[in-house]
């Protein structure tokens, strides 16, 4: 389908007149639309939430937005959990599904009385040693191994990652965790990323509640919840289709009247961990080309580089670009369109089509709504940008200002930089 951005040139053009480029511009529209849609898909299930993902757009401003639909958050990390607090989200609103976990995040996580979800049988001790206890609700994230494959259409390689226990180390993990006092159990996995297919969460589905099912047989547990994680995918390309998160919403009723209703497991709660989905296709980097440049190649040069999205430079990702108010024009030339990092990989496409660039055009890259922004680092020094919402009502509003030279500084104030340099 063809990629159109969800702002018209009209309207950027009074947008960067508040906003200097490069910006994150986040669509609230749009990401209002596909949480109603997602909630409807799992209307079925009485106990369903979505936890969304922090760790793919940070914000509070767009978190604030999907907590009007009761979403709560899934957190990794000390930082996000923190960001949760500030936000007033506590209790079984935070899903903790960290990996390679330090003990202080246990403990804050407890604190917050976060669902824990813990990434490895060696965890149930290093937990019990950090909080001194085992909670009463408390998750184990599964891992079959293998590839997860649609007949011969290979998904991704649970084989060669590093999250999860072996199905073994469920039953035994579920065993101990019982004998330890816990009380309501959840199975959560992850198995297969950026899936562009409605097929992905109804497998996903029938292998975890066949677990289930096996796992309540064998250990007696309570099985309080399936957590389908993240995975459903978006079309970063043009020429791929959209996910329908109705269909897939339809499915897993199926696969869940199918595998666990005759078990006696209808009240089992669904929930989900979803990232991009939830704000992937509802942000653009918005650009502009200051520079063309033609050696071996003919180059733009724009002035956002991978520091705002790294996507292309970290995993060869494919990004849509329109160039605005020339949608219409033949793509006619073949460009580079390369960030300022001294770093050959700083390209957000590379032998793109376009129609012909001016210096002075503005560019909107696509799909950066989620690990896009928060992806980012700081090589050369280069700054993070700001996060701008474009509202319901076609307002803007700044909901993160861009970095600013006394930010890069700051953690060097063993040698400070100084205020009036860091103003210049
Ligand atoms: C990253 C992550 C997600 C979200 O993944 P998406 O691909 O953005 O849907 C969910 N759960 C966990 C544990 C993750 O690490």
């Amino acid at each position: 389908m063809k990629k159109t951005p969800f702002v018209t040139k009209e309207q950027l053009e009074k947008i960067v007149e508040q906003y200097p480029t490069p910006f994150h511009l986040y669509d609230e529209k749009g990401i209002r639309e596909n949480i109603k849609a997602l909630k409807e898909a799992f209307a079925w299930n009485r106990g369903y939430k979505e936890y969304f993902a922090v760790k793919a757009t940070p914000n509070p401003f767009l978190i604030g937005i999907l907590r009007e639909y009761g979403c709560g958050c899934d957190c990794a990390s000390y930082s996000e959990l923190l960001l949760s607090e500030a936000m007033g989200i506590g209790g079984r609103d935070i899903m903790f599904s960290s990996n390679d976990t330090p003990a202080q995040e246990f403990v804050y996580a407890d604190r917050l009385g976060a669902i824990i979800n813990l990434d490895d049988i060696s965890h149930i001790d290093c937990l019990e040693k950090a909080i001194g206890k085992i909670p009463e609700v408390i998750s184990c994230r599964y891992n079959p191994g293998g590839l997860f494959q649609i007949s011969n259409d290979i998904m991704d390689n649970p084989g060669d990652a590093k999250y999860g226990m072996t199905t073994d180390q469920m039953f035994e993990a579920f065993q101990i965790l019982k004998e330890k006092g816990a009380k309501e159990f959840g199975i959560h996995a992850f198995l297969a990323s950026n899936t562009v297919t409605n097929a992905y969460y109804p497998m996903l589905a029938k292998v975890l509640f066949e677990l289930a099912v096996r796992l309540k047989k064998e250990t007696g547990v309570h099985i309080g919840f399936i957590n389908l994680s993240g995975g459903i995918g978006i079309p970063y390309r043009p020429e791929q289709e959209a996910n329908d998160i109705r269909v897939i919403g339809e499915e897993v009723r199926k696969v869940y009247e199918e595998v666990l209703v005759p078990e006696g497991m209808g009240d089992v709660a669904i929930y989900t961990e979803l990232g991009r989905f939830m704000m992937g296709p509802y942000g653009h980097l918005v650009t502009k080309a200051i520079h063309e440049k033609h050696t071996h190649k003919d180059y733009i040069g724009v002035d956002a580089c991978a520091v705002n999205l790294m996507r292309p430079a970290m995993y060869g990702a494919y990004h849509h670009i329109t160039v605005m108010g020339k949608e219409e024009e033949p793509c006619t030339c073949k460009y580079d369109v390369t960030g300022s990092l001294c770093e050959n990989n700083d390209k957000f496409a590379i032998d793109r089509m376009l129609p012909k660039v001016e210096t002075g055009d503005f560019l909107v890259i696509h799909d950066t709504g989620a690990h896009g922004y928060s992806m980012g680092y700081n090589y050369n020094g280069k700054l993070k940008s700001a996060e701008v919402l474009l509202k319901t009502d076609g307002t803007t509003e700044l909901i993160r200002r861009a970095e600013t030279p006394a930010d890069y500084f700051a953690t060097l104030d063993l040698f400070p930089i100084g205020e009036k340099l860091c103003k210049k």
